[in-house]
């Protein structure tokens, strides 16, 4: 097909599902599950690129939050979400210079960014103290409307017992203390109930998803399965501690996101759990190193407008992907199938993978168990119905075809790049788009 014919077809395709989304709006439905998705730049939509998981010297990170917002600006990010553990960045917050995670370097840094009359600090029994600057003070500097937007969010830290459970709120109002629990899915959806409380109680869109299920071995697919009002999770975090791709006991987060995907759509009548790629960044001075730094995960959301409403509108419609450095073009999913195009770079290769679950699939599973015999608190061992990869190919295009009995399909494209600052030595550039609702699944809703 010519480019010009493609063009019009893409137009129309736009038009169609345009008016497909506002019908849906219209009817109030606030489902996940949209039937069919066109995800491409147009006259009315792009791309905007943003980070939904960042830390600073709030709580544990090594930098002052205007920085981060100015380093993600610099790096052609959109938009930027901070998310400290357990508090807001609102109080009043006087840090030592010496004694803070960044030290003399972020401080020296701080004063050769902004050196007028920004930074507030004193000296308190002979030490140097530097106020941090709040979230309002930082989005008036730095956020620009339209073009660089920052959101105000949390990392809900919470554990049982010694299993840490972190949950991320997008666009959150007021902090939210971590609840606590009888189990880690209690906690989950504790905490989960109380960001929909709230996202209810002041009508603003709070996006809410679960972080690093692998860190500390925390969660397991089963319990995040379970978790009602809680639709995203991590399937890339930047982090080097927080083992993406499982080990020899645990499942990676791939193969847990396959597990969530067929218990939701067969016996759990749950919606779609979309996967997202975050940096979690904690470490701003030494990039690149093996620390957790920006850079290395990120969304990618089709929207009309740089605003947390309408990228989280966008995102729990399932228009966006995650990527770890692939960019894609478009993707569309519809009766027939999921395709899409990559915007390729010269001399990259680029495999796509089709991955799903047919409806008949073997749903028994079988603990993991430890060199005694005793059954591990891990994700169970499926069959390899589960997640199976349905199609593979190579170059910047690939399409597949449902043939009836999909349950859903989402795609893995990996290129031949070496990610240059990865989360785990070795890994290439990827991208992951999002599950699209198969045949066999839409026939059973
Ligand atoms: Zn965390
Ligand atoms: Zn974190």
């Amino acid at each position: 097909m010519s480019r010009y014919w493609r063009w019009c077809l893409a137009t129309t395709l736009t038009a169609v599902v345009s008016l497909a989304c506002l019908w849906t709006q219209d009817s109030g439905t606030t489902s996940l599950n949209v039937g069919s998705n066109l995800l491409a730049a147009n006259n009315a939509e792009r791309w905007y690129r943003g980070n939904l998981h960042t830390h600073s010297l709030w709580s544990d990170g090594d930098e002052y939050l205007e920085m981060i917002a100015v380093w993600y600006r610099d790096h052609q990010y959109d938009f930027l979400c901070f998310t400290d553990h357990n508090l807001l960045q609102r109080t009043e917050r006087w840090i030592d210079v010496e004694k803070s995670a960044g030290k003399r370097l972020a401080y020296d840094k701080l004063r050769t960014r902004f050196p007028e009359d920004w930074i507030e600090e004193r000296m308190r029994e002979g030490r140097l103290e530097v106020k941090l600057k709040t979230f309002a003070q930082v989005t008036q500097r730095i956020a620009d409307p339209g073009k660089y937007l920052l959101i105000q969010g949390e990392e809900i830290t919470d554990k049982f017992q010694k299993k840490p459970i972190h949950i991320n709120a997008t666009n959150l109002q007021e902090p939210l203390p971590p609840l606590g629990g009888g189990s880690v899915y209690e906690i989950m959806q504790n905490n989960t109930n109380a960001v929909i409380a709230q996202r209810e109680r002041t009508g603003q869109p709070i996006l809410v998803h679960l972080n690093h299920p692998n860190f500390g071995w925390g969660i397991t697919g089963e319990e995040l399965a379970k978790v009602r009002g809680e639709n995203f999770f991590e399937v890339y975090n930047g982090h080097p501690g927080v083992d993406n791709k499982g080990d020899a006991i645990h499942a990676s987060t791939e193969r847990i996101w396959d597990i969530i995907l067929a218990k939701r759509l067969t016996e759990l009548d749950l919606p779609l759990m979309y996967g997202i790629a975050t940096d979690d960044g904690h470490s701003y001075h030494q990039i690149p190193s093996r620390k957790s730094e920006p850079g290395r995960g990120w969304v990618m959301v089709l929207a009309s407008e740089l605003t947390p409403a309408s990228l989280i509108e966008n995102l729990e419609n399932g228009r966006f992907y995650a990527s770890s450095g692939v960019t894609l073009q478009r993707v569309v999913s519809d009766e027939k199938g999921l395709s899409i195009d990559i915007a390729g770079e010269p001399d990259v290769e680029y495999t796509v993978e089709f991955i799903g679950t047919r409806s008949g699939f073997d749903p028994a599973s079988t603990p993991v168990l430890d060199k005694d015999g005793n059954e591990l608190n891990v994700t169970r061992r499926y069959s390899e119905d589960i997640g199976r990869v349905f199609a593979k190919s190579t170059g910047t295009a690939a399409s597949y075809q449902f043939t009836g009995d999909e349950l859903y399909v989402r795609a893995r494209i990996t290129s031949t790049k070496l990610h240059p600052n990865p989360s785990a030595v070795g890994d290439f550039e990827q991208a992951w788009v999002q599950p699209a609702l198969g045949p066999a699944a839409k026939k059973s809703q």
